[in-house]
């Protein structure tokens, strides 16, 4: 696609994080535009650096791997679900997992973790509505499974993530952002303060953004030619 298309969507998104922000009396340097680029390709990723962007997320390890490759300098965030084979390339090649959702998978990165010496930095996928589609633990069982997480000295939780079921109007998302943030309420504690919520996507930001999303994880608002 064209540079100019990437830019004026960049310009477009950035003014809807400023104003939803304000309109939440945030600070709207506090959310992170997070660069979904699973559905496009090296040189797409060229361009969005080029705009300033840093931070890129990818879904799929093996369509990451040579994106990754190629840009090794920009801040590269795992969105997708992720096998527990694949946890030694996540950790080595990602910044962030935003979709722990399951103990055997921490279990793998904990003992690549101490293996490499690396420490996982990862936010926790929690299927607020329930979908039987999507992955994420159900709320009630992030209080033991963070309990499980403080034997795990490689794994550094910071936050949550979700996605909300895709609604017509993004009002109807809103219930599940307000969970995701009294959540976080909930399981926080000295030493375990989770900074980040991971939620918002092309169809629901602005709403996450008013209800305290600090990641907004973007694919189609940025790299989609109409708009
Ligand atoms: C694809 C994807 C996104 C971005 O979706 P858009 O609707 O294109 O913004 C965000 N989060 C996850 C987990 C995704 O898989």
């Amino acid at each position: 696609m064209m540079a100019n298309n990437i830019s004026i969507n960049l310009e477009k998104v950035r003014e809807k994080i400023h104003s939803a922000a304000c309109k939440a009396g945030r600070d709207p340097s506090d959310i992170l535009l997070l660069a979904v680029t699973k559905s496009v390709g090296i040189n797409e990723v060229r361009l969005a650096s080029a705009l300033g962007l840093q931070d890129f997320g990818e879904n799929r390890l093996q369509e990451a791997l040579p994106k990754v490759e190629s840009f090794p300098r920009l801040r590269w965030h795992f969105i997708g679900h992720l096998q527990s084979n694949k946890a030694k390339h996540a950790l080595k090649k990602f910044c962030l997992i935003h979709s722990l959702d399951r103990f055997s998978l921490a279990r793998e990165l904990q003992r690549y973790g101490e293996k490499l010496e690396l420490n996982a930095e990862v936010l926790i996928q929690v299927n607020v509505a329930g979908e039987r589609s999507k992955f994420g633990l159900e709320p009630g069982e992030l209080p033991d499974f963070l309990l499980s997480m403080e034997d795990m000295n490689r794994i550094k939780v910071k936050g949550l993530m979700t996605m909300a079921p895709w609604v017509e109007n993004p009002e109807e998302a809103r219930s599940v952002f307000v969970r995701l943030r009294e959540l976080r309420r909930d399981n926080a504690r000295p030493g375990l303060t989770l900074p980040h919520l991971s939620m918002g996507m092309t169809n629901d930001y602005t709403v996450a953004i008013e209800e305290g999303a600090t990641i907004v994880r973007l694919g189609s608002a940025l790299f989609a030619s109409q708009s």
